[in-house]
């Protein structure tokens, strides 16, 4: 479906490693205090002062993770970092650095690791994160990326997936199911351009939920929003497997139980008829989705009014005794046990 519309192809053999690496990092600049050395040396060196340092790594595997025959490179470098960033902000802190690493095969010319690096930039500047390092290699097959991203905070801030008490109000930010409705988009057009590659599809309608899966953002307001309204969460995670599947998360890491109301979980217009197009249940989508990339917490029962009518949080559930298990109450008031059915990257093909 996307065409290389670049015609030109300068092989990696031709700069070799230090001139890519060179070409590839020339244009980020740094923008943090607590960055002694980026780029160049033979390690990055930070310092945090009195704050604490959070560290999260992700890897992504070409034909795994993702499908270059409808993701264009430049969204796999924004999107990239952006699930990276989601796990620091998931911790109540601030974002503060990447190192990036990649391996790629001798299908990819400059211009396609230029097209990624314009992703991972763009990313880098809208969420004041400094570039300071990473490692570039080549593949016998495909692409590989590795982005490893740290944050700071003061340590009475940071939030762990493990405070929940029974009574916390259960809340999630923005809507769920977007991702995966965007990708069930992505799915039947590409098997469209297949038999028929000259079809114009119409994906307009479909817009919001192709960007929720090409170009997620991680929700770096939640935490100011929160200081702003006095609230400090108990418990967080963020959203990248599906909801069911994080709520079994915290429960287990807060021993707690939890009560999740059908009728209260976010969906956008645009999942909702994309789900009766596909003649799939909108709730089921939002428990099992993942990628959505949406902030999960719990707060104190006393918080509530704080919370209430805020348009970009959700009170879904409450959690309860670890007794009590963790079920979903439907619209139709039966009580049925939450499984993880999150996606789930060992599944047999
Ligand atoms: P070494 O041989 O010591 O691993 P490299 O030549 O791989 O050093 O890296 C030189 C510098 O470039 C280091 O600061 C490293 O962190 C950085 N670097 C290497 N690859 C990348 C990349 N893909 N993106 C950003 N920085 C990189
Ligand atoms: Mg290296």
């Amino acid at each position: 479906m996307i065409e290389d519309k670049n015609q030109e192809r300068t092989s990696l053999e031709k700069l070799g490693e230090f001139g890519l690496i060179e070409h590839l990092t020339k244009n980020f600049s740094l923008q943090h205090q607590s960055t002694e050395t980026g780029v160049g040396d033979d390690a990055a060196v930070l310092d945090f002062k009195t704050k604490k340092t959070l560290l999260s790594t992700d890897l992504l595997i070409e034909g795994v993770h993702f499908d270059l025959s409808y993701v264009p490179l430049k969204h796999l470098g924004y999107k990239a970092v952006v699930v990276n960033l989601s796990d620091i902000f998931a911790m109540n802190a601030t974002a503060t650095h990447i190192t990036v690493s990649i391996a790629a095969s001798n299908r990819f010319p400059l211009e396609a690791l230029n097209e990624l690096y314009e992703g991972i930039a763009l990313a880098c500047k809208k969420y004041k994160i400094d570039l300071v390092g990473g490692d570039t290699t080549s593949s016998t097959k495909g692409l590989l990326i590795s982005i490893t991203a740290l944050g700071e905070a003061n340590p009475s801030n940071i939030t762990y997936r493990n405070g929940a008490k029974p009574n916390d109000l259960l809340v999630v930010s923005g809507d769920l199911g977007g991702a995966y409705m965007g990708l069930q988009i992505l799915e039947r057009e590409k098997e469209v351009y297949k038999v028929n590659p000259n079809s114009q599809p119409d994906l307009e309608p479909y817009s919001y939920i192709i960007e929720r899966q090409l170009k997620p953002e991680a929700r770096n307001d939640i935490a100011e929003l929160l200081k702003i309204l006095k609230v400090t969460p108990t418990a967080m995670i963020d959203i990248s497997d599906g909801l069911s599947s994080e709520i079994l998360h915290l429960c287990k890491n807060s021993k707690v139980g939890c009560n999740l109301y059908e009728n209260k979980i976010p969906l956008d217009p645009t999942v909702i008829s994309a789900c009766e197009e596909f003649k799939i249940d909108s709730t089921m989508v939002a428990l099992s989705g993942g990628e959505d990339y949406e902030l999960l917490f719990t707060v104190d029962q006393q918080d509530f009014e704080k919370i209430k009518g805020n348009p970009n949080l959700s009170i879904i559930g409450h959690m309860t005794d670890s007794a009590e298990g963790a079920h979903l109450i439907t619209r139709g008031n039966s009580k049925i046990p939450l499984t993880a059915q999150g996606w789930n990257s060992f599944k047999s093909e």
